[in-house]
């Protein structure tokens, strides 16, 4: 972890805070010694209220929030650690923007178990040239589709095969006969289901399917904060979680 200048804990900043997401965030701050919560904005939050103070701010909105999650931040140079899904490239220009002057870590998952899956998918599309399927579930509320890590498990497939990424992807998959070479990908979405993903490798007579499922929305916030503790002090530019996590090559 990065320590605050003066020793003192690192104070976070939460956007989204009454999310379902925020709220996993503000119950896991506890079991991290070195960070303490600071504001806790969400959109009924008083204007007054911004990230003034706080050492890093911790985003799970939703991507219609950007423009507002940035104008609590009030041009301050804050290192950002962001989880949303789903922003259009306009949003993404914003954090882009933003990476040119303070620290940026946005992952489509903050869980160990889908970094691993996402290394072993690499490796595995690259060893078999098996049409690759990814198919993800998740509960009823989710709004974007597919999901964030859905479109990175397709884009870690394309890595294993130097396939132009996101050309070679179908998503959503539709109708019609597959075309060589692409990557299909599937949602379903209903219940209570915290995140599913299976990335199958189809051959003839056989297949191999990866698959990780999340059961507790803990281990997003967990590593999220993870990240936050990671990020404070580093270089303005975009950072990876698996710099984070120790695994980056
Ligand atoms: P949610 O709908 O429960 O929470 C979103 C929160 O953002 C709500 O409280 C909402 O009021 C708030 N919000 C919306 N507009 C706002 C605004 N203008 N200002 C301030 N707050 C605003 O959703 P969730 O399930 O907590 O997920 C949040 C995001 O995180 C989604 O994009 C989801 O896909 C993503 N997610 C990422 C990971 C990961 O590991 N990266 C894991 C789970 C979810």
């Amino acid at each position: 972890m990065s320590p605050a200048p003066s020793g003192r804990p690192l104070v976070v900043g939460l956007f989204g805070a009454s999310g379902r997401m925020g709220e996993r965030v503000r119950s896991a701050l506890p079991a991290h010694p070195g960070l303490v919560l600071g504001p806790c904005i969400d959109r009924d939050a008083p204007a007054s209220l911004d990230f003034g103070g706080v050492d890093v701010v911790v985003d799970f909105s939703l991507p219609e929030a950007t423009a507002p999650l940035f104008e609590r931040m009030g041009g301050r140079p804050l290192p950002l650690v962001s989880g949303v899904t789903g922003r259009d490239a306009d949003a993404r220009a914003r954090l882009d923007a933003h990476a040119a002057v303070a620290p940026v870590l946005w992952a489509s998952n903050f869980s160990l178990g889908v970094a691993l899956l996402r290394r072993l998918v690499t490796r595995a599309a690259a060893a078999i040239n098996w049409d690759a399927e990814v198919f993800e579930l998740h509960h009823r509320r989710k709004a974007d589709a597919p999901s964030g890590t859905a479109l990175t498990l397709a884009e870690a497939v394309a890595d294993g095969r130097d396939l132009p990424w996101p050309a070679s992807a179908r998503a959503p998959r539709g109708a019609g006969a597959r075309q060589p070479g692409e990557i299909g990908v599937s949602a379903l979405r209903g219940g209570d289901v915290v995140g599913e993903h299976t990335v199958f490798f189809c051959g003839e007579g056989e297949r191999v399917e990866l698959t990780h499922r999340a059961t507790d929305r803990s281990v997003f916030a967990h590593g999220a904060l993870r990240a936050a503790a990671w990020l404070v002090g580093r270089a303005p530019g975009h950072h990876t979680l698996d710099a984070v996590l120790g695994v980056d090559t």
